[in-house]
């Protein structure tokens, strides 16, 4: 006889509760925001959120908005085509991507939506692609596609380009910045390009622990890229173990001190009549800046970029005693969210179990394999001996009768049972057709045969107290 293969199928009902701090999250997704938790101790965006902060231990308490663009991290191709869980169809983009959206410290897993105008790069930019009915779920976010843009670090083949922003932006390639004149090539840093051609970037001074941010500048107005390429340098700051990035501009710049005021930057010194002298080193610097105010004093602002040292007490605390609770904890606990995983498969039976099945379908006669190494008679029937190794030879008759070992019952769902069928030397498990209440171990039991049969396990309906009918 042929091997039997039979078509089966699991479904996995799921439910997901999401919490508090999710669920504030999720109800922003249904409304076409991407909310992160900042905390207030370090003053990291945790994205997804999190209920502690991973740095400085406190709840983070504060929502805020991040971009819908955001930073490629990291990418990986899945080979495997992958299939939804919801729809049970392959995905079409085998792509799992990291993305760290402007605004957030943290990246999030997501899909590459399709593989877009160009092959996923790190430092690629990307934006989100919104689904078309939104119901509070992470797939809200159907993913990400990749944009023509792309942040790099600073190679040298970049040096004419940048040279050429750098004049464009501050007269010359040259930076004076806290009384140190430095040539803004040499420095190391980050660019933002599109089609090989940079028309951004932001370089910086590696200090140890403080490092200096030197220059921000983009050829086309696009406060997401500023801050984009800011995140770029804060981040490489941050792994490089630095606890403070400085950066400075003029007086006059307005638009720069917004900038930095937005980004997490401080005032930390204001140089007066500083710039004076400055353009004895480097002529280049105008009398006049941005809406023709005089430039005059030099503006030094920092950001911390580590959590201030960790309060001693438990952990997880809140800050001052009697704040208020803060939303993401004593926020609404998000409605949960269901669904279902269908995963079909195909089940090859092999040789002895197909007569195995082939017996219980067409003869309604459970089969055992005899063991010659050990004696064991396998049930149900198997091409090895569970009990030595084997290989089984023979097939014999067992039961229908049989000894009950043991029976448990999965509340609102099924009764099982574990049976030594009568000339078996192992137990099979199966249903017990009757309340677990009206057997005991050791009870003889029967096997009923279903009415109609297939040729699966199933052919056996189940086994019920010897005596029933
Ligand atoms: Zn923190
Ligand atoms: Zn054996």
């Amino acid at each position: 006889m042929s091997p039997l293969a039979v078509s089966l199928g699991m479904d996995l009902s799921w439910r997901y509760a999401p919490g508090a701090a999710m669920g504030e999250f999720l109800a922003g997704l249904r409304k076409r925001r991407i909310l992160a938790l900042r905390c207030e101790g370090c003053g990291r965006r945790y994205l997804p959120p999190r209920p502690f902060c991973g740095e400085c231990r406190r709840r983070p308490s504060g929502w805020v908005p991040v971009a819908h663009e955001g930073t490629l991290e990291a990418w990986t191709v899945v080979h495997q085509p992958m299939l939804d869980g919801r729809t049970g169809k392959a995905r079409p983009s085998p792509y799992g991507m990291l993305v760290r959206p402007d605004g957030a410290d943290t990246t999030i897993n997501h899909l590459l939506v399709e593989p877009g105008p160009v092959r996923p790069a790190i430092g690629q930019r990307v934006h989100a692609v919104w689904g078309e009915t939104l119901r509070g779920a992470v797939d809200d976010i159907e993913g990400f596609r990749a944009m023509s843009v792309r942040l790099r670090p600073f190679e040298p083949r970049d040096r004419d380009a940048v040279a050429a922003i750098l004049t464009r932006h501050f007269g010359s390639p040259r930076i004076v910045s806290r009384g140190a004149l430095r040539d803004g090539v040499q420095a190391p840093g980050f660019v933002a390009e599109e089609g090989g051609a940079p028309f951004g970037l932001a370089i910086y001074v590696d200090g140890g622990q403080e490092w200096e941010l030197l220059a921000v500048a983009r050829e086309r107005p696009a406060e997401c890229l500023g801050a984009a390429l800011l995140d770029a340098v804060v981040h490489r700051a941050i792994s490089a173990g630095a606890e403070r990035l400085v950066a400075t501009t003029t007086d006059d710049n307005e638009p720069a001190l917004a900038f930095y005021a937005r980004h997490g930057f401080e005032v930390v010194e204001r140089r007066a009549g500083a710039i004076a002298g400055y353009r004895s080193q480097k002529p280049e610097i105008p009398e006049t800046g941005v809406g023709g105010r005089p430039i005059r004093d030099e503006i030094v602002l920092s950001r911390a970029l580590r959590a201030p040292a960790r309060q001693t007490g438990a952990p997880g605390r809140t800050g001052p005693a009697g704040a208020p609770a803060p939303p993401g904890t004593a926020g609404p606990a998000g409605e949960a969210l269901e669904g279902a995983i269908r995963v079909p498969f195909r089940y090859a039976a092999g040789g002895v179990s197909s007569r195995f099945l082939a017996a219980l379908r067409d003869e309604g006669r459970i089969l055992g394999a005899r063991c010659p190494g050990c004696g064991c008679v396998v049930c149900p029937a198997r091409s090895l001996c569970p009990r030595c190794g084997g290989a089984t030879a023979g097939l014999v008759g067992v039961g229908p009768g049989g000894t009950l070992l043991c029976a448990t019952e999965v509340p609102g769902r099924e009764t099982f049972a574990l049976v030594r069928l009568d000339g078996a030397g192992t137990s099979m498990m199966h249903h017990l057709l009757g309340s677990v209440e009206e057997v005991r171990p050791g009870a003889r039991v029967r096997a009923r045969f279903a009415a109609e049969r297939a040729g699966t396990i199933l052919d056996i309906a189940g086994f019920e107290p010897e005596g029933d009918s």
